[in-house]
């Protein structure tokens, strides 16, 4: 599959790492039955380009430079409070000289604190143009094509980068991870049973499995929902994979049981922290030094230690953890990681 014909902006060097983790594989296998449990991978894409790294620095890449080849000079988009999508975006504005602009989406009523650390703390810093911030439930389309009328209206131009970045050219950023991804499969000798990856926007999950299709790579992918239940993920996943399939003219139609997910571990709201995503974060942290964020990456892989733990995985299954991201968030919610406030056990 050929994606040299789409244009791209280069914000990593070389690919993520893609490594064993055999302390956290030795401290999981404690809490599956028969002290057995499987082999765990990461795919490290906390590591990419841009402030500071994650997955959507790999659909940036795509869409930045659709806005260039538009003529844009300002990158419009939306998120929540701690969105590290408006954070990734405002990175690239500034890369390519670009100004930046955000809706902000307060899906829990009061939750925006321009003072706040983390992802707030980093638009300040970086200097984002304008925050518009608007009540839960919001069309947030609606919002950002506002935004770009008020630009429009002296005479510079807003290219929108929808939510997440997930569109059908934000999701060929998983398509060059699956690409990357089957060249380091190959050259380390190494196969993965399984993939575990976040399902929030769908970009993700719907490109990686657009990509995987492509390139026949038959490993199962295993989506762990961070807003929403398979019911109402699975629907959005499988339009996005087919959105990318078909731009990338592949002809095919997803099989929309190539799409699952478990929901579950987002509870009891998107961004609000369980017990289970701390756990996830400390053991992580406390095992193999690496960081994981409270709103996904944490509640992503308590998703897995879950599955682990009630023998979902065969015993040394070979288990590849796509890392997404967004340690900044971590700094926001400092007391709840270290275990010092009550919170629902899920
Ligand atoms: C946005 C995000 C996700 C979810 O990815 P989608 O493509 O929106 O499904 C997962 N992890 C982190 C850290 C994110 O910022």
């Amino acid at each position: 599959m050929d994606l040299s014909r789409f244009p791209r902006r280069r914000y990593s060097v070389g690919p993520t790492p893609l490594e064993f983790l055999p302390n956290f594989t030795r401290a999981l296998a404690e809490l599956c039955p028969d002290g057995q449990g499987p082999q765990i991978w990461i795919k490290r894409d906390d590591m990419l380009g841009l402030t500071p790294g994650g997955n959507k620095t790999r659909k940036l890449e795509f869409l930045a430079a659709d806005a260039m080849a538009q003529g844009a000079d300002t990158l419009i988009t939306c998120g929540a409070p701690q969105s590290n999508h408006c954070r990734a975006t405002l990175s690239s504005a500034i890369k390519e000289n670009m100004k930046c602009r955000f809706v902000i989406e307060e899906r829990v009523p009061g939750s925006y604190n321009a003072d706040a650390s983390g992802n707030n703390f980093l638009f300040r810093l970086m200097g984002v143009e304008s925050i518009t911030v608007v009540p839960a439930g919001t069309n947030m389309l609606v919002a950002m094509q506002q935004v770009a009328a008020e630009l429009a209206a002296l005479g510079r131009k807003g290219y929108i980068v929808p939510g997440g970045g997930s569109n059908a050219v934000g999701g060929l950023g998983y398509v060059a991870c699956a690409q990357e991804l089957q060249q380091q499969f190959f050259e380390q000798g190494v196969q993965i049973d399984k993939v575990v990856v976040g399902s929030g926007s769908s970009g993700t999950h719907g490109g990686l499995l657009a990509g995987f299709l492509g390139n026949n790579i038959q490993i199962p992918i295993i989506g762990i929902g961070v807003s929403r239940d398979p019911v109402d993920q699975d629907p959005l996943v499988h339009k996005e994979a087919q959105a990318v399939a078909d731009l990338l003219g592949l002809n095919m139609t997803v099989p929309r049981e190539a799409v699952l997910s478990f929901g579950d571990w987002w509870r009891p709201k998107y961004s609000v922290p369980n017990a289970a995503m701390v756990e996830a974060v400390q053991m992580l942290a406390r095992t193999e030094a690496i960081l994981l964020d409270p709103v996904y990456t944490g509640k992503i892989m308590a998703g897995l230690i879950g599955l682990a733990r009630k023998g979902y995985f065969k015993p040394d299954e070979k288990v590849l953890f796509i890392h997404t991201g967004g340690a900044p968030s971590l700094h926001a919610f400092e007391p709840v990681v270290l275990g010092l406030t009550e919170m629902p056990a899920l």
